[in-house]
């Protein structure tokens, strides 16, 4: 079936941002737990433990912060608006989409922020 040029196929990236959300949720409490475990263990390794809990928390971190770019995208796409640009309002390229789904901004604000 035919399908206008301009229409966004929000189901499937709204399954892809939801499989990624999952995905990232289930890795952040394993740091979680991880960095629980390290903290507990044997005094003896406290160099190799602090490395690792560093290591863990930026993971975390970066995680953390896809997830919240992914919550924003699942509410555009509640929106309607999902695929536009919220800086410029010019639609972004669907090459960008498939590559970072979560993505706010079309390639040229994304290359000027
Ligand atoms: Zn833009």
């Amino acid at each position: 079936m035919e399908q206008p040029v301009q229409a966004m196929d929000t189901a499937h990236f709204e399954s892809i941002l939801k499989t990624r959300k999952a995905e990232i949720e289930s890795r952040l409490q394993k740091i979680d737990s991880d960095l629980g475990r390290l903290k507990s263990a044997d005094s003896g390794e406290r160099a190799v433990e602090s490395e690792n809990d560093e290591v863990l928390e930026e993971f975390g971190q970066v995680g953390e912060g896809e997830l919240r770019g992914i919550d924003a995208a699942l509410d555009r796409i509640h929106a309607g608006t999902f695929g536009t640009c919220v800086k410029c309002g010019e639609p972004i390229a669907i090459e960008r989409l498939k590559a970072v789904p979560h993505t706010p901004f079309c390639q040229a604000c994304a290359a000027a922020h």
